[in-house]
């Protein structure tokens, strides 16, 4: 398949987990593709070496998703490296597990420097470069909807943010023919959040389908938001969560 073919993507926080597949998935169906990442620099340059296997042009950034500049400057640097863009992924994201009563404010900056303010400034940095048939498509989580136990309040905070955020940028970007929409992955079996990890029965437990998915669950729908055939859906929510959240 190559309906992505000629497109330039950005994906953040790529270097492992979700946004790695996301990655390799958008370079499988023919997108050049740059990544950010925070720390890791190896996996990184493996998930490049990777894009660069299948044909594709791919490109590592390192950019530090609460820092602004650096946000804004990782997209500078994609459009450049590749041409132009096509289609945005904000992916990075941290989870911070703690009640209010008990989270640091270093907690709570984090969590909303990362999964909130990032998510903005990288798509208002990147709506100059997109065209007619521009993608904007953020990783929320199931927890931005539902909230099933306690301990994730503000990191639910964060991603229901995102909802409101893809809304409303939908109706500002769809005269533009720019679609934006929200991806919401549930249990996903990655460093954040490994199958085998205390968490996990418990995880399962409310899942209908009982088991957790895999990043290339979560990317398969993202490459079908970014592809042509998805031009007529915007501003709405896919939830990849096995029932989770039914
Ligand atoms: P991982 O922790 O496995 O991977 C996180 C990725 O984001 C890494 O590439 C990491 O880079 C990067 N990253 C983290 N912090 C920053 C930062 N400050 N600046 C730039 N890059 C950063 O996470 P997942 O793959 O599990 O999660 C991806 C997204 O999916 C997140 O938004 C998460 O909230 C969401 N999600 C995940 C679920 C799950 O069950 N796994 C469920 C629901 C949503 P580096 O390697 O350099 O640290």
């Amino acid at each position: 398949m190559s309906d992505l073919a000629g497109k330039r993507a950005l994906v953040t926080g790529a270097s492992r987990g979700i946004g790695a597949a996301i990655a390799l998935a958008l370079a499988e169906k023919g997108a050049d593709v740059a990544i950010t990442y925070e720390r890791s620099a190896d996996r990184a340059a493996d998930v490049v070496r990777a894009i660069e296997e299948k044909g594709r042009r791919g490109l590592a950034i390192q950019a530090d998703s609460a820092d602004p500049a650096a946000v804004k400057r990782s997209v500078e640097e994609a459009a450049e490296g590749l041409g132009g863009l096509d289609i945005l992924v904000n992916n990075a994201g941290i989870a911070r597990a703690g009640t209010v009563a008990e989270m640091s404010l270093a907690d709570i900056d984090a969590l909303l420097n990362i999964n909130v303010r990032a998510v903005v400034l990288a798509s208002q940095a990147a709506i100059p470069h997109l065209g007619q048939g521009g993608r904007i498509v953020s990783i929320g989580s199931s927890l931005g909807e539902r909230v099933p136990f306690p301990g994730v309040t503000v990191y639910s905070l964060t991603k229901s943010a995102l909802l409101a955020f893809t809304r409303g940028l939908a109706r500002e970007l769809g005269p533009h023919d720019i679609t934006v929409n929200l991806v919401q992955p549930g249990a996903t079996d990655t460093d954040m959040n490994p199958a085998d990890g205390e968490q996990a029965d418990g995880l399962r437990a409310l899942t209908p389908l009982g088991r957790y998915g895999n990043p290339q669950d979560v990317a398969a729908a993202v490459t079908f938001l970014a592809s042509p055939a998805a031009r007529q859906i915007t501003g709405t929510v896919v939830t990849v969560d096995g029932g989770l959240n039914a």
